[in-house]
């Protein structure tokens, strides 16, 4: 691959990674960060080692929903990444901050270098599979963050309420400039099931994702309903006890690449 992967810096000397994929979204609150972490559960409890590096710096969410409250660990320049219960190793910028509430308000180019930063710096050592919390949406921001990091492919996460379309286009274009495949789209939210009738409700509107996912050739790997467990799970920081495969077929189709 001859396109901007040739301008890349190579990760720290410690780290030994297998595949990075991508995690994007069209904007925020859509489940990116959930959809990220539940990946990354997957596949460690497959077996692989996971790690997760969370360049959504001003959104970080990632330890939050692991429950992860030390800090990471720095050391003459490098920094050891921090574990979660069931050993995902975690970098985040809310791992480096004193205060966990400070807000980050850095612009574009500054986020870029935090990020390439967590790939010099970071001593991941041996990792599977690094799945990237990406910025949300496709602008100038996550445009930046793609060209920081060696991505060997991207998932889009959706929910129905988004204007799906022009999202997935987006998503494609922004791939395609950087010559990254889009490995599979993620629907969230795409449907509740009543607790007592047991019927399907499509809570905000009829999904187009299937059409959409025909339309462009990609994989529509899993459709994850609103769940209240989920939620209540990334609240408390207990995403590792989440019980439910929701993710099997994108994991294993992870594993084929
Ligand atoms: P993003 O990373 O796209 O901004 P998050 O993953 O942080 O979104 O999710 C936004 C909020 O929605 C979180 O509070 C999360 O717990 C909740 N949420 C996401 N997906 C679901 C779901 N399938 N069922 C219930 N709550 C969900």
């Amino acid at each position: 691959n001859q396109g901007p992967k040739s301008f890349l810096k190579p990760a720290n000397k410690h780290s030994k990674i297998k595949k990075v994929i991508g995690v994007i979204s069209g904007k925020g609150g859509v489940g990116k960060s959930l959809v990220t972490s539940l990946l990354a559960v997957a596949m460690q409890e497959r077996g692989r080692q996971a790690a997760i590096l969370d360049a959504d710096i001003t959104g970080p969410s990632i330890p939050h929903i692991f429950g992860v409250e030390k800090n990471a660990e720095v050391l003459h320049q490098e920094i050891i990444p921090a574990l979660t219960d069931n050993k995902i190793k975690v970098i985040s910028i809310n791992l480096l901050l004193a205060d966990h509430t400070d807000p980050v308000v850095w612009r574009g180019p500054m986020i870029g270098g935090a990020v390439e930063q967590f790939w010099t710096d970071v001593c991941w050592g041996d990792v599977d599979y690094m799945f990237v919390d990406m910025p949300p949406g496709t602008g100038d921001v996550a445009q930046t963050v793609f060209q920081s990091l060696p991505l060997d492919g991207i998932i889009v996460v959706t929910s129905p309420q988004d204007l799906v379309g022009m999202i997935v286009e987006k998503a494609v274009k922004m791939a395609e400039m950087v010559h990254i495949p889009v490995l599979g789209l993620v629907e969230n939210m795409a449907y509740f099931t009543c607790p007592s009738c047991g019927e399907k409700h499509a809570i905000f509107g009829e999904s187009q994702v299937k059409a959409l996912s025909e339309a462009y050739n990609i994989p529509l790997i899993a459709q994850i309903p609103i769940n209240p467990a989920l939620a209540q799970a990334c609240d408390q920081g207990k995403i590792t006890d989440i019980e439910g495969d929701w993710l099997a077929e994108l994991v294993a189709g992870l594993e084929k690449i």
